[in-house]
C-alpha cells in the first residue's frame, strides 16, 4: 500500500465522501451535501434535486414513524429502468443491430407490489416485461403485465396449473414464453397445449459449459443445477420435429448466476450461447429470441474490481459488449440477429431502498483512562511500560515514524512478557490488568500519531486500529440484510449526518439480536475492506440521535429476511418530491410484537390471559396490589401492540 502523506488541513465533506466512498458506490444517486448530510438525488420534474435523508427521517418522526425505517425511492427505480433500456437502445443503434431489446424484470429479486407496478407502468415505453419463476409470481405478473409487446418469461418448475395459466394468457394476447428447465416438462406442456388448442411459445434453458462457469462459481454457480445440457437440448429439438412443432421453439435462455463482476465472463457466456442459438436456427427451429438471464453486477464497495462485491464494468459497457459478441457470432454463422432479452434484477432494484437505523448505545474501547499508580516493588515490566508512556508528553513535532515504531515494538514485547509471567504465577491479576491498560493506552496514542507520521498499512498500523468500539444499531441483520449473514455480502454503511466532522471512533456495528452473527464487521471504505467503520462519537446526553444509512438493499434482502429473535418487518415508506416538497407515500407500519408472535403460532389473546393469571396469583399472594396488576397488564398489552424494534 502507498504511504499517504500526513494530512493537516481541516476535515471537509469531501473527506467524508472519500472515506465512505459514496461517490463511487452511490452512482450519482447519493452524495454528501454542504451541510454534511447524505442526500439522495430525486427527480422533481426533469432535473434531479438533492434531498437530505435526515430531513426525510425528521418528517417521518414528526408523523410518528420510528426508526428503523426502510425508505424506497421510486425515482431511483425509474432511473435504473431508463439506464438499462437506453443502454441497450443506444448500443443497438450504434452497432446497427437488427434485433430488438426487450428486457424482463425477474420478480423474485424484489416482489413488492410497488416494484411490479412501476416496472409495468413506467417500463411500458420500453415494452419492459416480467420474468416469473413460480406460480405465485406468474399470478402476480398476469394482473399487471398487459402490454402485448412485452414478454412474460416463465422459468421454474411448472405444474399443470402453471402451464394452463400461461397458455390461457397467451390465448388472450400476451407474449408468454414457457421455458423448459428440464426435458421432462416438454411432454406435459405439449399435452396441455393440444388440449387447449394453443401452439405454445417455447424457450429452452441451456446449461453453459463448466469451463465458463468457473468464473462465477463463487457467486452464482447455479449453472449446474438448472437447464438442459447439449444432448438433452438435441433431444428436445428432435421431439419437437417429430411432432411437427419446431416452429414453437422460439427462445434460447441461460442464466449465469447473480452479480457477475467480470465482463470477460459475461462475454464468454454470450458467445457460447449465441453459438448454440445459431445451431438451433440451423436445426430448423424458428427461434428469434436470445435470453441472457441476469447477472449484471453493481459495485457495492465502490471499486472497479472483479471481486464479488464489485464490478469491473458499467451498464453501458455491458450492453455494448453483449451486442458486439452476438453480432460477431451471428455474422460468422450467417444467422439473422435475434431479439435480446435480459433478466437483470439486482442492477435494476438494488439502489431503490435504503435502511435508516439509529444507534442505541456505544460500548467504547477506552483503555488507560484511570491513573495507574505503580509502586517501587511493582514488576519491572510495568515500570518499563510506564516509561514508554512518558513519550506522550514530549514535543510531538520531533516525533519520527521510526521512534513510533520503536515504542510499538517495545510495548508489544513487554505486554507479551507480562502475560507469560502471569501464567507462571509471577505477576498478579491486578498487575496484569495495569499492564494491559498501559499497553492499550500506548496503542491508542500510536493510532493518534499515525496521521502526522504517515500511514503505510504496517503491522503497527493494523494493531493500533484494532481497537474498536461496539455501536449497537436498532436493526436486525437477519431481518433486513440476510445476505450479509448468509453470504458475507458487503453493503455500503455510513452516517447520514455530521459529515462535516471528522469521525473519531472506529466501530463494529452490532444489531439488537443476541446472536453473535448479528453484526456488521466488514466495510468497504478508504479504498479497502476493513474490519471496522470510522464513526462519530454520538452525543446521547444532549438527546441527539446518531443515524446510519445502509444502502443498496433493494435487491434480494426484503423477502429473504427472517424472524430471528422475533424481530419483524421494519417500517417502510416511499419518498418522492413534488414541486419541491417531500411526499411520503405507502407508509406501512412494521410488524407489531403480537403479529410476529402469531407468525410462530402464538395466540396474542391467550398470551394475555396466561400473563393475567400470573398477575392475579401475585395479587392473591399479596406480592402486588390490584392497582399494580392493572398497570402491569397495561404495559404487557402495550408491549404486544408495539414495534418489535427499540422504541423511543
Ligand atoms: C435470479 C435470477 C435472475 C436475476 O439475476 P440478477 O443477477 O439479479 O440480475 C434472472 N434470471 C433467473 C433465471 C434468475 O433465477
Amino acid at each position: 500500500m502507498e504511504r499517504r502523506p500526513p494530512k493537516t488541513a481541516p476535515w471537509t465533506i469531501n473527506d467524508s465522501a472519500d472515506l465512505y466512498g459514496i461517490r463511487e458506490w452511490g452512482h450519482g444517486y447519493f452524495d454528501v451535501s454542504p451541510k454534511g448530510e447524505v442526500v439522495v438525488n430525486l427527480k422533481d420534474g426533469k432535473k434531479p434535486k438533492p434531498v437530505s435523508l435526515s430531513e426525510i427521517v425528521k418528517g417521518l418522526r414528526e408523523r410518528g414513524t420510528q426508526l428503523p425505517v426502510l425508505i424506497r425511492f421510486g425515482d431511483l427505480l425509474r432511473w435504473r429502468i431508463d439506464e438499462l433500456n437506453e443502454g441497450f437502445h443506444s448500443a443497438i443503434k450504434e452497432a446497427k443491430y437488427q434485433g430488438l431489446y426487450r428486457g424482463v424484470y425477474p420478480i423474485k429479486v424484489n416482489q413488492q407490489q410497488e416494484v411490479i407496478e412501476e416496472i409495468t407502468r413506467y417500463g411500458r415505453k420500453y415494452h419492459y416485461g416480467l420474468e416469473a419463476g413460480s406460480k405465485p409470481e406468474l399470478i402476480a405478473a398476469l394482473a399487471y403485465m398487459h402490454d402485448p409487446e412485452a414478454y412474460i418469461v416463465c422459468n421454474g418448475y411448472k405444474d399443470e396449473e402453471f402451464i394452463d395459466l400461461a397458455l390461457n394468457a397467451q390465448k388472450m394476447g400476451l407474449q408468454v414464453i414457457l421455458v423448459l428447465e428440464m426435458p421432462s416438462e416438454l411432454a406435459l406442456i405439449l399435452e396441455r397445449s393440444k388440449k387447449m388448442g394453443v401452439r405454445p411459445t417455447l424457450g429452452v434453458r441451456f446449461r453453459l459449459s463448466a469451463e465458463s462457469a468457473g468464473y462465477w462459481s463463487g457467486s452464482g454457480g447455479d449453472a449446474s443445477v438448472f437447464g438442459l445440457n447439449i444432448s438433452q437440448l438435441m433431444g428436445v429439438v428432435d421431439h419437437l420435429r417429430d411432432q411437427g412443432m419446431l416452429d414453437c421453439l422460439r427462445m434460447l435462455h441461460y442464466h449465469q448466476g447473480s452479480q457477475i463482476p467480470n465482463i470477460r465472463a459475461i462475454r464468454q457466456a454470450v458467445t457460447e450461447a449465441t453459438r448454440v442459438y445459431c445451431g438451433l436456427v440451423k436445426e430448423g427451429a424458428r427461434m428469434g429470441i436470445l435470453d441472457l438471464g441476469g447477472g449484471l453486477a453493481i459495485s457495492y464497495d465502490g471499486f472497479k474490481g472483479a471481486t464479488s462485491a464489485s464490478s469491473n464494468y458499467g451498464t453501458k459497457e455491458y450492453c455494448a459488449d453483449v451486442i458486439e459478441a452476438i453480432t460477431e457470432v451471428t455474422a460468422e454463422a450467417g444467422v439473422p440477429h435475434p431479439d435480446i432479452i435480459t433478466e437483470s434484477g439486482r442492477a435494476v432494484v438494488a439502489y431503490y431502498s435504503v435502511l435508516v437505523i439509529n444507534i442505541l448505545d456505544v460500548n467504547r474501547f477506552e483503555p488507560g483512562r484511570g491513573k495507574i499508580e505503580l509502586h517501587k516493588d511493582s514488576p519491572q515490566l510495568l515500570h518499563n511500560l510506564a516509561e514508554l508512556r512518558e513519550e506522550f508528553g514530549k514535543d510531538a513535532s520531533k516525533l519520527t515514524r521510526d521512534r513510533v515504531q520503536e515504542i510499538y515494538n517495545d510495548a508489544v514485547y513487554y505486554r507479551d512478557k507480562l502475560r507469560t509471567e502471569f501464567n507462571y504465577g509471577k505477576v498478579g491479576l491486578r498487575e496484569r490488568s495495569q499492564g494491559e491498560e498501559m499497553y492499550w493506552s500506548i496503542m491508542t496514542w500510536i493510532s493518534g500519531k499515525l496521521e502526522s507520521v504517515g500511514h503505510d498499512g504496517s503491522q503497527m498500523e493494523r494493531m493500533s486500529t484494532v481497537m474498536t468500539d461496539y455501536y449497537y444499531g436498532n436493526f436486525s441483520v437477519f431481518q433486513s440484510l440476510p445476505d450479509l449473514w448468509a453470504i458475507d455480502q458487503i453493503f455500503p454503511v455510513m452516517p447520514i449526518h455530521r459529515l462535516k466532522e471528522k469521525p473519531t471512533r472506529n466501530a463494529v456495528l452490532s444489531d439488537i439480536t443476541c446472536d453473535s452473527d448479528g453484526k456488521i464487521d466488514k466495510f468497504a471504505h478508504g479504498g479497502e475492506i476493513c474490519g471496522s467503520l470510522p464513526l462519530h462519537d454520538p452525543d446521547f446526553e444532549k438527546g441527539e440521535d446518531y443515524m446510519l444509512g445502509i444502502f443498496l438493499v433493494g435487491a434480494y434482502q426484503e423477502t429473504l429476511g427472517d424472524l430471528h429473535n422475533l424481530l419483524g418487518d421494519t417500517n417502510v415508506v416511499s419518498v418522492s418530491i413534488e414541486n419541491g416538497k417531500l411526499k411520503y407515500r405507502r407508509e406501512q407500519e412494521g410488524d407489531s410484537v403480537s403479529e410476529v408472535l402469531s407468525y410462530v403460532e402464538y395466540d396474542p389473546k391467550d398470551l394475555a390471559t396466561r400473563f393475567r393469571n400470573l398477575a392475579e396469583s401475585a395479587v392473591v399472594s399479596k406480592r402486588i396490589t390490584a392497582t399494580e396488576r392493572r398497570e402491569i397488564m397495561g404495559a404487557y398489552d402495550a408491549g404486544l401492540r408495539g414495534y418489535t424494534y427499540f422504541e423511543t
